[in-house]
């Protein structure tokens, strides 16, 4: 299951050449059930998809460091609807931008990913930690959760943006007269 979010209005000059834009207009591509909504991913502003393991790192990171321009949001973490509106989705872009551009976003994805790195293994809790499985037959088998370590990587450090989202996110935000979380 992915996050996906919705751009409210698009940005009609960079859309200008899109013949959907002209055709069916933001107000009304806006009353259709979202899953109806035309969308093109190529078109920043229309439309941004990821995975849940991205989005929430991706969200609280902007909660965070944005505090001011997150909180026009109750529920970034679920698919209520809820989202910000044009101001804040353009300011909250062009921040997260220059957050790219001068090397800022790099840096603390590479601090976060080195934290995550450094958390231990915990114990397969499918074999019990003896790396084979008693549980299924024909037993005893290898652990096909561990893989017969015995050790699992904990849920936490799965759950990782990379700069190319971030890049993409700051783009859609920039031209999407805001947005909507589905
Ligand atoms: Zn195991």
């Amino acid at each position: 299951m992915g996050v996906d979010i919705f751009g409210k209005a698009f940005d009609a000059e960079y859309e200008a050449d899109s013949k959907l834009f002209d055709e069916i207009g933001a107000e009304a591509h806006l009353s259709m059930p979202p899953e109806d909504r035309p969308w093109q991913p190529g078109k920043p502003g229309r439309f941004f998809q990821t995975s849940w393991w991205t989005w929430r790192p991706m969200a609280d990171f902007i909660c965070r460091e944005f505090p001011r321009l997150a909180s026009g949001c109750t529920h970034w973490q679920s698919t209520e609807g809820d989202g910000l509106g044009a101001r804040a989705a353009r300011e909250l872009g062009r921040k997260l931008k220059a957050m790219v551009e001068d090397g800022r976003m790099a840096d603390l994805i590479a601090l976060r990913n080195a934290a995550l790195d450094e958390v231990p293994d915990q114990p397969c809790q499918y074999c019990r930690a003896t790396g084979k499985r008693t549980d299924i037959k024909p037993h005893p088998t290898v652990c096909n959760a561990c893989g017969g370590s015995g050790a699992l990587r904990p849920d936490a450090t799965i759950y990782r943006f990379n700069l190319d989202d971030m890049k993409r996110f700051a783009e859609f935000c920039i031209h999407s007269g805001g947005f909507e979380i589905h």
